[in-house]
Formats: structure tokens, C-alpha cells, sequence
């Protein structure tokens, strides 16, 4: 057998065995380039698993550790301080985690099933458990498990014409800390009320909060059943590799722009089409449903606030600027750019107009679970009741109805003054209700609706908030 051969066979057998290898690489940047050599890494397709802003350094995980190493050189040739500290490959990862296994605390699907049960029977006047697949007609996981919601409200049973926000975690497996956030955000929101807090109880009274702990449910069990650092979901794909990443397979500005590919083995992959996954399918059908006026979608790690619009022109960025800025402030987190198009909190607003974020909490990605609660947890803590504050500020409230049988029509929404360039969409829920902040000034409204004749109105946000429409057929 010839050398060349010897070779090539060794190194097909080396992908092939360490197909779903994988290393934790941590390097320290400098911290007045973090923002270039992010951006820098991700346009070569790495996948920046955490920062930590305290030490500067930065969190990859990566199949391809040889590749860093040469991106990790033409960064030093640029000036910029780029040093590799460690790298933990997966295996040695995975069974450190294996022998301490008794000791961890963080929850898999199931735990998070029960917790959320026991959450409703506990407080059964205001929670209540959906499986979303079965509530929203659609079909299982690959693994056959479904996406569950907790909705808090009066009535929990009901969808209520209500102002509503909604928390969400785990869309990436690996990041535990993610829907134990949730889940305690549940849980210190009907713990308080129920000691009688005024604010909380007249929010449960007045508006719905639903709270999805696991996006991710088939990753979240492949991460303690095989590899601690899986990120995607689980699906075969064509190529013979496993799993999309959810947060880029969302349909609005789906693979614009951004950390996003077509390759199947990459951490990043997009899918096969926009919305191809059940995951994102669920989580985009509930919010047609729902039209939540606030969101936040939790991920790991970086202590910041990211915000959508990498790319594109985003029409309300003065009304969504405003909120960011002060939830930055009051929990005390950076701000960036979103890593890429066809997430999810950029499809919420696109399509829905909710005002969301990805919050990165915590400074590295799989931190103790004792870490989470003492110094991440109270980060957390400290973002829902400020979202209330929000969703209690005034917002103009557009009520749509059939003229002679008071039916109420899902009718699209058009405001002369805001010029929405990238197929954004405003529709009205089931309740024929649609809830917008405005800065305070005078909108002109054109109502539409097929087979109703167009109507328009003028808005006065500022001076007055409900508006009843009925058109006519
Ligand atoms: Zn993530």
C-alpha cells in the first residue's frame, strides 16, 4: 500500500472515530477586542459558547481545535491578544461529569416536566401545564417528546384577551442554567404572590405569563445521557450528521446574515428550510396565538443583553432601544449585537411585534449548580418583575370585530409612520386584540381584513388607549 493511501485511510479513520469529538477551548482576548475577535471567529463558523467579561476570556467549542489555532495566530498578526489557556476535549469532560453525577443538580426533561406539575399543583387558581404540540395540533419531537408551557394567570386555563409576556430557555442542550431560570421565575412569581406582593398579584389579575422551560427537550437528554457539550437538536440530517440549531431556523430573515450555515455537521446549521424543525414550529405557532408583548429567551453564557437587527432595517428601534437600555442597567449586563438571523427572539418581533431579548446569563457555559443559584440567580431574579413594570406602561389597545355579529377578526395592522422595511407583520390575536407601544404622537392606522372592506383610523398614543374597529363586510 502506497504511503499516500496509508494516510489518507488513518485520517478517514480518525474523522470517523472522533466524528463527535469535541473540545472546550478557552482563550483569553483582550478586552478592548472582544467584539472584533467574536465577530472574527464567528464568520469562520465557531461556535463562542460563553464569555467571561470579569477574566476576558472567551469559551469555543469546536470539532476542529487545529483550525482555532490558525485563526489564533492571524488574530496575534493583527495585534490583538488571543492566547489559548485550555483545551478539555470532550470525553474527558463527559466522564468527569459521569463520576460526579450525584452531585449535580441541574434538571433533564423530565425533572423540569415534574417541576412545572408540581408548580400547578401547588397554585392551581393561577398555574396550569399545556404540552404545546398537542395544545397547537402539532406532531412530537424526532425523540417522540413534546415542548410544555406553564401559564400563570388568573383563570390559567384560558386564553384571555390579556396582555401577556413570555419567558423561554434551552434552546442550545448544553446550557443548563438556561431552564432552571425559567423554571424559578415561575416559581419566585407565585411564591411572592402568594405572600401577597400587591405588583404581582395584580399582574397575575391583569395579564398571562407563560413560561417554556425546555425548547430543546431531545438535546437537553443527549446532553446527560452522551455528550455534555451537544448544542443542536437531534434530527438526522441528509448529510448523515445529527441536529439543527433551533435559534437559526426561525423563517424570518432566515440565514440573512450572521453565525448561520448550510452544513449539516456545523454548530450553527440553519436546517434544511426555514421553520423546517417542530421545535421552532411549536414556539412560533404559540405566539401567533398568544402575541406577547414582551419576551425573553434565555441563553448561556456573557452577562448581556443581545438585541436583533444584525442586519436590516429595524423601523421601532427608538421604543425598543429605550427597554433594552434599562433592563441592561438594572441587571447590570453588557449589550451586543445578536450572533445571527433566524433566531428567536428577532422572529418574535419581526412577526408578532413582541419586544424581546436573549439574556446570556453567567460567565461560563456548564458553571456548578451552586454557582448558578448564588450568583447568577439573582441576576435572573430581577428580570420578569421588571418586564411587568414594562408590560403596565401604557399601551394603545386595538380592538377588531365583525360590525353585525361582534365576531373578532385577526385583522393585519398598517401605521403610516413607522416604515417597516423587512416584511415585518402586526396582526390582530383570536381576541381581535393587538397591543402596541408607541412613542406618544398621532399614527395613522389602516385596518385590513379579507373579504371586510379596508378601514382607516387615527391613533393618539399618549392621549388615549382602546380603540374599537368594527368593519363591515
Ligand atoms: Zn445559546
Amino acid at each position: 500500500m502506497g504511503k499516500t493511501i496509508r494516510i489518507l485511510l488513518a485520517t478517514i479513520f480518525f474523522v470517523a472515530v472522533s466524528a463527535e469529538q469535541y473540545y472546550l477551548i478557552t482563550v483569553k482576548v483582550d478586552s478592548n477586542n472582544v467584539q472584533k475577535v467574536r465577530e472574527h471567529l464567528e464568520t469562520k463558523g465557531f461556535d463562542i459558547s460563553g464569555y467571561n467579561k470579569e477574566t476576558s476570556r472567551l469559551e469555543i467549542i469546536t470539532s476542529t481545535p487545529r483550525f482555532l489555532e490558525k485563526e489564533c495566530s492571524i488574530l496575534q498578526s493583527r495585534g490583538m491578544t488571543f492566547a489559548i489557556d485550555e483545551i478539555i476535549s470532550s470525553e474527558s469532560y463527559n466522564s468527569y461529569h459521569a463520576k460526579r453525577e450525584q452531585a449535580e443538580s441541574y434538571y433533564g426533561p423530565e425533572e423540569t416536566l415534574q417541576e412545572l406539575q408540581q408548580l400547578e399543583k401547588t397554585y392551581p387558581k393561577w398555574a396550569k401545564v399545556f404540552n404545546l404540540n398537542e395544545w397547537l395540533g402539532l406532531g412530537n419531537t424526532v425523540e417522540g417528546r413534546s415542548l410544555y408551557a406553564l401559564q400563570v394567570s388568573s383563570n390559567p386555563d384560558l386564553l384571555e384577551d390579556e396582555a401577556k409576556i413570555v419567558i423561554i430557555g434551552q434552546h442550545h442542550a448544553r446550557e443548563l442554567m438556561t431552564h432552571h431560570a425559567v423554571l424559578d421565575s415561575a416559581k419566585d412569581y407565585l411564591q411572592r404572590a402568594q405572600q401577597g406582593e400587591a405588583k404581582l398579584l395584580s399582574a397575575i389579575e391583569n395579564s398571562a405569563v407563560w413560561f417554556v422551560p425546555v425548547v430543546n427537550p431531545d438535546g437537553l437528554a443527549y446532553v446527560f445521557s452522551n455528550e455534555r457539550m451537544w448544542r443542536k437538536n437531534r434530527t438526522r440530517n441528509n448529510d448523515g450528521s445529527h441536529g439543527v440549531d433551533i435559534n437559526r431556523n426561525y423563517s424570518f430573515k432566515w440565514g440573512a446574515c450572521g453565525s448561520n450555515s448550510s452544513s449539516g455537521s456545523s454548530q450553527v446549521f440553519k436546517g434544511p428550510s426555514a421553520q423546517s424543525e417542530i421545535e421552532t414550529k411549536v414556539m412560533d405557532r404559540l405566539n401567533a396565538k398568544l402575541q406577547a408583548q414582551y419576551i425573553i429567551s434565555y441563553h448561556s453564557s456573557g452577562d448581556e443583553v443581545l438585541y436583533p437587527y444584525r442586519c436590516g432595517f429595524m423601523a421601532e428601534a427608538n421604543v425598543y432601544n429605550d427597554v433594552r437600555d434599562r433592563l441592561a442597567r438594572h441587571i447590570g449586563f453588557g449589550k451586543r449585537f445578536a450572533s445571527s438571523s433566524g433566531e428567536d427572539f428577532e422572529h418574535h418581533y419581526g412577526m408578532y411585534g413582541s419586544i424581546s431579548f436573549l439574556l446570556e446569563i453567567g460567565s461560563s457555559f456548564q458553571p456548578s449548580f451552586s454557582t448558578y443559584r448564588n450568583r447568577v440567580w439573582p441576576n435572573v431574579q430581577k428580570v420578569l418583575p421588571f418586564m411587568l413594570d414594562e408590560l403596565a406602561k401604557p399601551h394603545v389597545h386595538i380592538k377588531v370585530m365583525d360590525k353585525n355579529t361582534g365576531k373578532p377578526l385577526a385583522a393585519s395592522l398598517n401605521m403610516a409612520e413607522i416604515n417597516f422595511k423587512e416584511q415585518e407583520q402586526r396582526t390582530a390575536d383570536e381576541h381581535g386584540s393587538y397591543r402596541w407601544r408607541l412613542v406618544p404622537g398621532k399614527y395613522n392606522l389602516t385596518i385590513k381584513m379579507a373579504k371586510y372592506k379596508e378601514q382607516k383610523i387615527i391613533i393618539q398614543a399618549g392621549q388615549k388607549s382602546n380603540y374599537f374597529v368594527e368593519l363591515e363586510k
